[in-house]
């Protein structure tokens, strides 16, 4: 949706409002800071409201309001579907504000919403801890935490959600508000998976866990022609793992990288990718009978430091490339289940797309299913089908192969994590949340933003 121009007076008005700096398309800077991580997306908003802090956003969010204008809320920028822009309308732009200040004896993170994972992940590392996220290092901790947070150490830790502390948040009406078990209870409920749709998260603060800074991890690579054996044999193994263990198994055309012989380069893999949450020797012995399974083409497990192992997808998610993802959870991975990803990942062409196909479990399915937002606790494995391209050559092509292997697994489709939807429709919302949840959402909704401000976003509409 394409909003009226903006006028000069109005933006002079936010720019004397605001610490931070306000940008239009006639200033320099604009067209680095619309840009979000997906190059598939291209949004042209009028205003962007690189903020400072919650007086900052309070500004922004009046600006927005008095002007009418679509609000798109932006902290790492790495929505699939590019909710954190708009067209013609104001981005406020979280980036800036990256403070991370811990305290290692009370074990409490305070961390601003602007901040990325690997930023958070040197911090807490000096000290030998860890707040559960994801596993691409320049993800943003915001969005991602809003909807759950899935990453290496879930399965002994929780989702990022169940170390959330306190959020804090800035509503429509400009409201400041402490969201936590104490505090506006409904509210954390809602945070901790429902995504943007109830204001705008200033700060969090986390339980931090022990982890590290070694940590055993990697991947194990196999011929895509062993892919069934190898899948046969990973999911009976995991099936007894501890909460110590967590695995990805990854489907691609294994990259030109360092550590990839040249042989090997552009040839189809499947890869199990591990993280052993605990002591070194014991993740060495855990891991051995998956890495000494059938004829691996390569073996990149070893003791590594848990920020490096953070960083090993970055390469394959590079900023501004075209992605477009295709996603569900499945309870467990029976035969019927493997057919489908032997025959899809022998037809990945691009050299960029990708399965990452999550083992779930673990401390995320102890948590009670009504303690948040997050609807997915129950889920055996969740698909990530990433169909990408480095620009628009080719694109459609790998959007289609994702869809198409999303398509032949809808018979075991158990739900989505609302972090992997694209601009899917509402029925796809109400799948990430089911009836319940989205319900007790609604209802918060109404009562937080009742005229629905905040919906780029996957969106729970007001009723
Ligand atoms: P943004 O694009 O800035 O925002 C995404 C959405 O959240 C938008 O709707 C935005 O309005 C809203 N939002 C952002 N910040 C705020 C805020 N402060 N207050 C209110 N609303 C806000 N997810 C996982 O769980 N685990 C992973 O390991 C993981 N890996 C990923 C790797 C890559 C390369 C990518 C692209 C995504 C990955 N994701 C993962 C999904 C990720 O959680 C979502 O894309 C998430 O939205 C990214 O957060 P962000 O702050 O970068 O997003």
């Amino acid at each position: 949706s394409t909003a009226a121009p903006v006028s000069d007076t109005a933006v002079a008005g936010l720019r004397a409002a605001l610490r931070g700096e306000v940008l239009t398309a006639a200033d320099a800077g604009y067209d680095e800071h619309r840009r979000l991580w997906n190059g598939s997306i291209d949004g042209r908003p009028a205003v962007i409201a690189r903020c400072t802090g919650a007086d900052d956003v309070r500004a922004a969010i009046r600006f927005g309001r008095d002007e009418q204008l679509p609000i798109a809320v932006r902290s790492g920028g790495h929505s699939f579907p590019g909710l954190s822009t708009c067209d013609g309308g104001l981005v406020i732009d979280l980036r800036r504000m990256n403070r991370v200040r811990l305290d290692p004896d009370s074990r409490v993170a305070a961390v601003q919403a602007g901040v990325l994972l690997g930023e958070l992940d040197e911090r807490t590392q000096e000290h030998g801890l860890v707040v559960p996220a994801g596993i691409v290092s320049h993800t943003g901790l915001a969005g991602l935490t809003l909807g759950g947070g899935i990453g290496w150490v879930m399965r002994r830790d929780g989702l990022t959600v169940d170390s959330l502390l306190s959020a804090d948040v800035v509503t429509a009406d400009g409201e400041v508000v402490r969201a936590g078990e104490d505090e506006n209870a409904d509210l954390f409920w809602g945070l901790r998976g429902g995504g943007g749709n109830f204001g705008v998260v200033t700060g969090f603060r986390f339980r931090m866990h022990p982890l590290g800074p070694q940590v055993m991890a990697g991947a194990t690579f196999w011929s895509t022609d062993d892919a069934e054996r190898v899948l046969r044999f990973y999911r009976d193994w995991v099936a007894e793992g501890p909460d110590e263990l967590m695995t990805i198994v990854v489907q691609r055309l294994a990259p030109a990288l360092p550590v990839v012989p040249p042989e090997l380069v552009g040839r189809p893999v499947v890869a199990v990718a591990a993280c052993y949450a605990g002591d070194v020797d014991e993740g060495q012995r855990v891991l051995a009978p998956m890495r000494g399974f059938g004829t691996p083409v390569l073996d990149v497990v070893s003791p590594k430091p848990f920020v490096a192992h953070q960083k090993m997808f970055d390469p394959s998610f590079r900023h501004g490339c075209w992605y477009s993802v295709r996603s569900c959870d499945v309870a467990r991975l029976s035969d019927d289940v493997i057919d489908v990803v032997v025959e899809f990942g022998r037809r990945i062409t691009s050299p960029l797309s990708s399965v990452a196909l999550w083992q779930m479990g673990g401390a995320v399915a102890r948590v009670p299913d009504d303690a948040t937002a997050f609807n997915g606790r129950s889920a055996g494995f969740t698909f990530n089908i990433n169909g990408n391209t480095a620009g628009p050559d080719g694109f459609e092509e790998q959007r289609q192969w994702a869809r198409d292997y999303w398509t032949a697994l809808a018979p075991f489709h158990t739900g989505v994590y609302v972090n992997f939807l694209m601009e899917e429709g509402q029925a796809r919302v109400r799948q990430a949340y089911g009836e319940t949840k989205l319900r007790r959402l609604t209802a918060l909704k109404r009562q937080y933003d009742p005229t629905n401000l905040f919906r780029r976003n996957q969106n729970i509409a007001p009723g």
